[in-house]
């Protein structure tokens, strides 16, 4: 059976396909086209218009166990009546699911429920390290964001639309954050971290696997599908969260392309009204709209968009930039200065992004520009040890269980730190190489219960040498 609902609109319903000795005056499957006398006992949509009961059951169990919303999908049709006797499980109106469905009822939402902008900083400093400007500067934002949403959600209440004639009318403008770093530098990390802190939903996407609609690929507003998904179906509280989009810097406008460019500028164009604020039909629990996949409605006005890029090749147009400007006047023998700044990325202006491909409008979309540091030895040493979550006390705790102490040398730790900047991934390069050297430990240590103690020396992380294994009783 094909997908295509066909409706013929035939005053006896037939389908013109059907075969002429088929009987006039018979009920014919609006779906399938076959006739009562196969099919069996048909359901009247409407007058001339019947599904039989295989047809509906497919159309049913198709959607993952009953995730299609008949409602929705017939309540396109006039208003109609049904017979459903003999056809027991079908809930025709509203799906099963749709009675377990949270409300949309919006919670409440205060100034109470947003920590001020030091607080934030503050949790952030539990788990971010370094990164001082960016913690600042997300959180004096996220503070400004929420702000404006518990002012719009007012209005919304008070049923107040915003008053342009009034010159005393302050109206605040919807800040979306862009997130400049090195891959690794924590930018989906520190999202993760104040969606969580500010426990409002999150959703994550990677800006690759977008498409303009139509294409292969996800539609853009699949996005808020997740959105949706991740506040439990929730709209209200789907209205208020976090999306962020990562990789942005891959939807560049692609230079010199002579075909449409359905993933890059047609990407950043498709999402202007997304970073905007628009009310957008979202299909629930799928990344592209179709007939079958039920679709509610999300203002993203209140939705904080942040994107994250590392924009390789940005460097050298600010570069460019700043010994254009550094040549000229005073500053003339200050050319070159910048070759060997690291955190040059700091330094970053829309218009360097516009060369890098960003349109001007999506750009305009996202007014605060805010740069990470790419992370040096002393800070992936600290990412190593410091935060609640450190990697090094992860397994502490782990080994722990074993009641075995677990200590790395400093040198240790500075190979390990050392080896991560080679592998110019920033700290994501960390886990994967105590991963490596830890296996054996982990593998080995459970076997002897005499162990009481595992220094991790540097020479095992180099490989030239083993662990120091204390026993116990020993010490
Ligand atoms: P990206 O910038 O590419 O999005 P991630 O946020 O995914 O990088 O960082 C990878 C991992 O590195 C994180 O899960 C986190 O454990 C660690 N990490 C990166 N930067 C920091 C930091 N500044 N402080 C603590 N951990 C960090």
């Amino acid at each position: 059976m094909s997908d295509e609902i066909i409706i013929d609109n035939n005053e006896n319903g037939s389908s013109s396909n059907h075969s002429d000795d088929t009987n006039k005056s018979e009920k014919i499957c609006m779906m399938c086209h076959r006739p009562e006398s196969t099919a069996g006992p048909m359901i009247e949509m409407m007058p001339g218009m019947c599904v039989c009961n295989d047809c509906m059951q497919k159309s049913v169990n198709s959607v993952s166990n009953g995730q299609l919303d008949l409602g929705s999908l017939f309540g396109k049709l006039p208003t109609m009546s049904f017979d459903l006797s003999g056809f027991p499980g079908f809930i025709f109106g509203q799906s099963p699911e749709k009675e377990e469905e949270p409300e949309d009822l919006p919670e409440k939402f205060s100034i109470k429920d947003v920590p001020p902008p030091h607080k934030i900083k503050a949790k952030l400093d539990q788990y971010v390290v370094g990164q001082e400007r960016a913690k600042k500067v997300m959180a004096v934002a996220v503070y400004n964001h929420y702000k404006r949403v518990i002012d719009s959600e007012k209005r919304r209440k008070q049923k107040k639309d915003i008053d342009f004639d009034d010159i005393n009318e302050v109206i605040v403008e919807k800040s979306n954050i862009l997130l400049l770093g090195p891959t690794g530098s924590g930018k989906t990390y520190m999202v993760r971290m104040l969606a969580k802190l500010l426990d409002v939903p999150l959703a994550m996407t990677d800006a690759t696997s977008l498409t303009e609609a139509g294409y292969i690929g996800d539609d853009i507003e699949s996005v808020l599908s997740k959105l949706l998904a991740a506040a439990g179906n929730n709209v209200s509280k789907a209205e208020r969260g976090i999306v962020f989009i990562d990789e942005i810097d891959k939807i560049a406008k692609k230079k010199n392309a002579n075909q449409r460019d359905v993933s890059g500028e047609a990407v950043q164009q498709g999402m202007l009204k997304l970073l905007e604020g628009a009310e957008i039909e979202v299909p629930v629990g799928a990344s592209s709209k179709n007939a079958m996949v039920p679709l509610k409605k999300i203002n993203t006005d209140n939705i904080l968009f942040i994107c994250g890029g590392a924009f390789p090749g940005l460097e050298d147009i600010i570069k460019e930039r700043l010994n254009k400007e550094g040549s000229i006047g005073f500053h003339g023998n200050l050319r070159d200065k910048y070759d060997d700044d690291p955190n040059v990325l700091m330094k970053a202006d829309p218009e360097d992004l516009r060369k890098f491909g960003m349109i001007p409008e999506f750009l305009g979309r996202l007014p605060i520009i805010c740069s990470l540091e790419s992370l040096t030895e002393d800070m992936l040493l600290r990412i190593l040890t410091e935060p609640r979550n450190a990697i090094i006390r992860q397994y502490q705790a782990l080994l722990d269980m074993n009641e075995v102490k677990l200590t790395f040398e400093e040198e240790a730790l500075r190979a390990i730190a050392r080896k991560a900047i080679a592998r110019k991934t920033g700290a994501r390069a960390l886990r994967s190489i105590i991963e490596s050297f830890m296996l054996d430990i982990m593998y080995e240590i459970p076997k002897d219960d005499n162990i009481g103690e595992v220094i991790i020396t540097r020479e095992y992380v180099e490989e030239t040498g083993g662990p120091r294994i204390i026993f116990r009783g020993s010490y």
